[in-house]
């Protein structure tokens, strides 16, 4: 078939620039988060320091005691700047969509559907004279419909993601005050907790890393499905998925053994509604025009992948199923 797409096994969703810019766009609001709590809250702290041993213990550098006279009109002051300062960077508006993040997703879904319009235009005369380029996809209002799935769904997704900072933050300075720590140490917490990516502490960051790489997945995935089954259903057209792995080390086995193999719309969301099988996942899908036995006309492209599957078997030191 000429012109069937090639699949890129480097980066099967396409996402990788755009994951980058985004995950970028994450760090710059922690730290500007970080910046804001430190200085509007960390630096206003005017604890009462004390020794725990005497005046002895105290000038041999042992440990001190922090008292905070804050009563409870104070502490919860605290807690509701906390979350309006998250609540603001974190869940600002774009300029399209209520959530900045929202821009990337939508684009990622775009992307997926021109995606999948143009393997599908190569494969099919029936669906290229339908649907000739990606404005006529654009324009449908089943696209619009698809779209905002999608761009709720990530919405969701930043409201957990700000609600988890909210409360984090507020566990930190709440601990900080109940366990009479200094100041000093507050804000060395929330730095670990807000900006830095190494360290023990559970990090902002690579929970934001996590989101940007799952929800731009799960949306340019989300696209190539919505678009071979409007295909299917508006023209009768027979495809199924031809699934696509990065193949990386770090690649799931259930995912990597996946690679040159046609699913069924219905076996890929299958799969894919069990609970983590999304997360991370770089995988991507073919919509593939297929013959009345359910076998697809490419058949060089998906031996060649099964080829690099066993490769990839072989390296990982996966045992390859007889038959
Ligand atoms: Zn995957």
């Amino acid at each position: 078939m000429a012109g069937f797409p090639a699949p890129n096994i480097l980066d099967p969703t396409q996402q990788k620039g755009r994951e980058k810019r985004a995950y970028a766009d994450f760090r710059r609001r922690l730290r500007a988060i970080n910046a804001e709590i430190q200085d509007k809250v960390v630096a206003q702290l005017q604890p009462r320091e004390i020794a725990v041993n005497g005046l002895r213990a105290y000038l041999l550098n042992a440990e001190k005691v922090y008292i905070y006279e804050l009563d409870y009109p104070q502490l919860r002051r605290i807690d509701e700047t906390i979350a309006e300062i998250i609540q603001r960077i974190m869940m600002q508006r774009g300029e399209q969509y209520d959530n900045w993040f929202q821009a990337y997703t939508a684009e990622a879904y775009q992307q997926g559907a021109a995606y999948a319009q143009s393997s599908l235009a190569v494969q099919s005369a029936v669906y290229s004279s339908a649907y000739s380029n990606i404005e006529s996809v654009l324009f449908t209002p089943e696209y619009q419909r698809r779209i905002a799935v999608v761009t709720s769904r990530t919405f969701n997704s930043m409201e957990k993601f700000s609600g988890d900072l909210i409360t984090t933050t507020r566990q930190i300075l709440g601990d900080t005050i109940a366990q009479g720590k200094s100041p000093r140490w507050a804000a060395q917490q929330l730095k670990g907790y807000l900006v830095d990516t190494e360290g023990d502490q559970k990090k902002a960051a690579s929970r934001a890393a996590t989101i940007a790489r799952t929800e731009l997945g799960v949306s340019y995935r989300s696209a190539v499905m919505d678009e071979s089954q409007r295909a299917s259903e508006s023209l009768g057209l027979v495809t199924k998925l031809l699934w696509v792995s990065a193949l990386m080390a770090t690649t799931r086995k259930t995912h990597g053994e996946k690679h040159g193999r046609l699913f069924t719309r219905a076996e890929v969301t299958d799969f894919y509604s069990k609970r983590g099988e999304s997360v991370n996942c770089r995988c991507s899908q073919v919509p593939t025009v297929v013959d009345e036995n359910g076998e697809a006309f490419v058949k060089k492209v998906i031996s060649k992948m099964e080829a690099q599957e066993s490769r990839w078997m072989q390296s990982q030191g996966i045992k390859e199923k007889a038959a």
